[in-house]
């Protein structure tokens, strides 16, 4: 199960009962946060979020209003005197752009780590997020963007009859489930695909905003059970003015949900000259029909099928 929750939903600046697109995503107690603009930290607060078990935060791009929480929110987790590290995952230059906005967060009691995104796609794991993957795929804005799609892998069925008819012990049966490979005193090894039938279809979340649309997008959310996309501007004659300044209406972003196949769709990052989203929502809808104009906090448990 991947427990998502998107604590935002504003583009360009916070409003009061509106914070910027920041996206939390936790699994097996481990919690990658995507974006973290002016007031992240206070939308977490809302929803009763502690900041202090952030394991992973991953910048899509560096415009201050997917960045400018950081510095606060570094404090505050040293505050709460977390000691493990923290990776930060961003576009090329991630690691002068933190330690910039670090000056003013010097003093931190835990290890910050860097990983930095240079070619147009890239797929990594994360320490402690067995199955879990993330993948970081370039988008279209006016300066270096990545969307990012998280995956978590579903084995096949242990097989009770193929474990027994191999002789294996069952101390080793619950480890062999969750991937793990032992050498038996004899010398033997056993492995998962042993004892496992057919992988099995898992669960796929693909976050994007601040582009316009992609064949990488498309590509990239393909079969998402939930694809969470930026939606700029609901009111038709603002196309021209999404295209000049390199973000999506909401028609654009329905329509790569339909030619991506996904399960379900919510917008995010509204102009805050969009004061009611839902009232552009039935056009939208008409293009894909399960696409939700999301509000600040909106969650969902995204759980494997059956
Ligand atoms: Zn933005
Ligand atoms: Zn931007």
């Amino acid at each position: 199960m991947i427990d998502v929750c998107l604590l935002g939903t504003g583009g360009m600046m916070p409003l009061p009962n509106r914070f910027l697109t920041s996206l939390m995503v936790r699994y097996n107690g481990k919690c990658v946060l995507i974006d973290c603009g002016e007031a992240t930290q206070i939308a977490m607060k809302k929803k009763g979020i502690s900041s202090k078990p952030i394991d992973v935060i991953c910048f899509t791009h560096f415009h201050a209003d997917h960045v400018s929480g950081l510095p606060g929110m570094l404090l505050t987790m040293g505050n709460a005197e977390r000691t493990e590290p923290l990776l930060i995952v961003g576009p090329k230059g991630v690691e002068r752009i933190v330690n910039a906005l670090r000056v003013i967060a010097p003093e931190l009691p835990f290890e910050i780590k860097f990983k930095e995104i240079t070619t147009d796609e890239e797929t990594f794991e994360i320490e402690g997020m067995p199955g879990f993957s993330i993948t970081a795929f370039k988008v279209n804005h006016n300066i270096t963007c990545y969307g990012y799609s998280c995956s978590l892998k579903r084995q096949g069925k242990f097989n009770v009859e193929a474990a027994t008819a191999a002789g294996i012990d069952r101390r080793y049966w619950n480890g062999l489930q969750k991937g793990e490979t032992f050498t038996l005193e004899d010398g033997r090894v056993i492995t998962p695909d042993m004892v496992l039938g057919d992988a099995r279809k898992g669960i796929k979340l693909t976050y994007t905003t601040d582009s316009r649309p992609t064949d990488s997008i498309v590509r990239n959310a393909a079969d998402s059970d939930l694809f969470i996309c930026e939606g700029m501007y609901g009111e038709p004659d603002k196309q021209a003015k999404a295209r000049e300044y390199k973000h999506m209406t909401f028609y654009e972003a329905a329509k790569m949900a339909k030619d991506a196949g996904v399960k379900e769709m919510w917008l995010t990052h509204y102009s805050p000259s969009l004061v009611n989203p839902a009232e552009y929502l039935p056009d939208a809808k008409r293009i894909f029909a399960n696409t939700k104009a999301a509000k600040d906090g909106r969650s969902i448990e995204l759980r494997f099928e059956d």
